[in-house]
C-alpha cells in the first residue's frame, strides 16, 4: 500500500520506550498528526523495563554534557509529574559508601563534581550517622544524596501514553520500521518489510538500542557521523535471604563511566537486587541483537538468549558487593534479570554524551535523532523530550 494523505503525519516517533513516550506527550496537541511505532507487541519491552528504575541525581556527569544538565532537569520533572499522576515513587535518598581511605578522598572529589552541576544537597557522613542510617552497611564514610529516588517504570510509561493519547497521539504497535526514503517534504517510512507504509514530516528516531540502524536506514553514514553504538550488557543478582536496606546503596563509580559498580537497589516492594556489572556484548550477540532487529519474526523472542543472566557472575557479584554489606557470598546470590545499555562509548574509550540532533546538516531535515540514550535516560526523559522540542520545534 502506498502513502495517501490519511496517511501523512506531522510527526512520528520510532520506538516505544520511556524516551519515545515522554516526547510523544510532550509533543502530541489537537492540531498535530502523531504516531510512535513500536516493533514489539507493548511499548517499553526493551531497556525501558529492563533497568535498575532509580531516579537519579546528576551526580556522576562531566559538567558540559547534555547527560548532566537534563538528569537534574529531568530529576524535578520526574517527581513532579508522579506525584501529579499518582505513579508510584519513592524518594529514598541514596549512599555512595567508601570503605578505605582512598575511596573517602574519592567522595569529596564526587561531592564537589556534583555541585558543578547544580546538585549541591550532597552530605558526607562519618561511620556513626552511616550506622545509624544503615545498620547492615560497613563502610568508613558515605555521601548521601537525597534527591536520588525509584520509579515504577512501566506505570511511568503507561501515564506517558495515556497523557499523549489524550492529546490525540496514536501508539501502533507490531510496526517495525523496516525502510526509510526520503520524499519531498519528509519521509516515507515502510513498516513489516513493505506490509504498509506511512509517511510524516517529521520523524524521530528513539529507537533505543536500535537507534543506530535506524539512522542507518534513513541514509546516515553510522560510522562516519560516530552513531554506531556498542551494546553493553547489566547483569542483575538477587540476594535470599536478603539484607535489609532503606537507602540505595552504590559503591565508588567505575572510571570511565562505564557502569556505576555492582549496587544495591531496592525496589517499591523493598525488594533488593544486586547490579548491573558491565559487559560489552560480542559480535556474535551484536549480530543476534541486529537480527532481532530486521527479523520477521517476534524480535523480543529473537533476542530472549540475549537476555539470559551470564553465567557464574556470582562470586564477582559476592566480592563487590560484600566489600560494603558482610554477608553477602556466593551462595545466597540467584539470576534476576539483565538489560542492555545503548552505549555510544566503546571499550576503553571516555564517557560519552547523549546524541540529540535534528540531522539538516548531513541533508536530512526533519529527521531528529536520538542516539546513546543510555542511563540516565529514565531520569532524564522529561527533560529529553522538553529539549526536543525547544530545539527543533
Ligand atoms: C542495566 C541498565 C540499568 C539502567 N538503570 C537506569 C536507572 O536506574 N535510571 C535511569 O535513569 N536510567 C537507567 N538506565 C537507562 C534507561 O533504562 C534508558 O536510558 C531508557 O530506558 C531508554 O529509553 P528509550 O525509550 O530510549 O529506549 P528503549 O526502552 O530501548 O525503547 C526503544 C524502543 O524502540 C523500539 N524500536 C527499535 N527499533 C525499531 C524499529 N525499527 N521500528 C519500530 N520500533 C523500534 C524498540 O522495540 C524499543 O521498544 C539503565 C539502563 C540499563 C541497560
Amino acid at each position: 500500500m502506498n502513502a495517501t494523505p490519511e496517511m501523512m503525519f506531522d510527526v512520528l516517533i520510532i520506538g516505544a520506550g520511556v524516551v519515545g513516550l515522554a516526547l510523544a506527550r510532550q509533543l502530541a496537541n489537537r492540531d498535530r498528526k502523531l504516531v510512535v511505532l513500536e516493533r514489539n507487541e507493548r511499548f517499553g519491552q526493551e531497556t525501558s523495563s529492563r533497568n535498575s528504575e532509580v531516579i537519579h541525581a546528576g551526580i556522576y556527569y562531566p559538567r558540559e554534557f547534555l547527560k548532566s544538565r537534563l538528569c537534574v532537569e529531568g530529576n524535578g520533572l520526574l517527581y513532579a509529574w508522579c506525584r501529579r499522576h499518582d505513579i508510584p515513587h519513592a524518594r529514598i535518598g541514596k549512599l555512595i559508601v567508601a570503605v578505605n581511605e582512598d575511596e573517602e578522598a574519592e567522595l569529596a572529589r564526587i561531592k564537589a563534581m556534583a555541585a558543578g552541576n547544580g546538585v549541591s544537597d550532597l552530605e558526607i557522613l562519618g561511620k556513626r550517622r552511616l550506622r545509624s542510617l544503615e545498620p547492615a552497611v560497613a563502610a568508613q564514610a558515605a555521601l548521601i544524596s537525597p534527591t536520588s529516588g525509584i520509579v515504577d517504570s512501566h506505570r511511568l510509561m503507561q501515564s506517558l501514553l495515556a497523557a499523549a493519547e489524550t492529546q490525540g497521539a496514536i501508539l501502533s504497535c507490531r510496526a517495525g520500521v523496516t525502510a526509510i526514503h526520503r520524499i519531498a517534504g519528509g519521509y516515507e517510512l515502510e513498516i513489516n518489510h513493505g506490509a504498509y507504509r506511512v509517511a510524516t514530516k517529521i520523524l524521530i528516531n528513539s529507537a533505543g538500542l536500535h537507534a543506530d540502524a535506524v539512522a542507518y536506514r534513513a541514509g546516515i553514514d553510522i560510522d562516519a557521523a560516530g552513531y554506531r553504538l556498542r551494546p553493553c550488557k547489566g547483569n542483575y543478582l538477587r540476594p535470599s535471604p536478603s539484607p535489609s536496606l532503606r537507602h540505595l546503596v552504590y559503591p565508588i563509580p567505575l572510571k570511565n563511566n562505564v557502569g556505576l559498580g555492582i549496587h544495591a537497589t531496592v525496589d517499591l516492594s523493598g525488594r533488593i537486587r544486586f547490579g548491573p556489572d558491565s559487559r560489552y556484548l560480542n559480535g556474535e550477540e551484536i549480530r543476534m541483537l541486529q537480527d532481532g532487529e530486521i527479523a520477521k519474526t517476534n524480535p523480543t523472542a529473537e533476542k530472549a538468549n540475549l537476555y539470559a543472566i551470564d553465567k557464574g557472575r556470582e562470586k564477582d557479584f559476592a566480592a563487590a558487593a560484600g566489600k560494603y554489606l558482610p554477608g553477602i557470598t556466593e551462595a545466597i546470590l540467584f539470576p534476576d534479570m539483565s538489560g542492555i545499555r545503548p552505549k555510544l562509548q566503546g571499550p576503553g574509550e571516555p564517557a560519552a554524551d547523549f546524541l540529540i540532533r535534528e540531522e539538516s546538516d548531513r541533508g536530512f531535515p526533519g529527521l531528529i535523532d536520538l542516539i546513546g540514550i543510555e542511563s540516565p535516560g529514565l531520569t532524564a526523559c522529561l527533560a529529553i523530550a522538553a529539549y526536543v522540542e525547544k530545539n527543533f520545534f
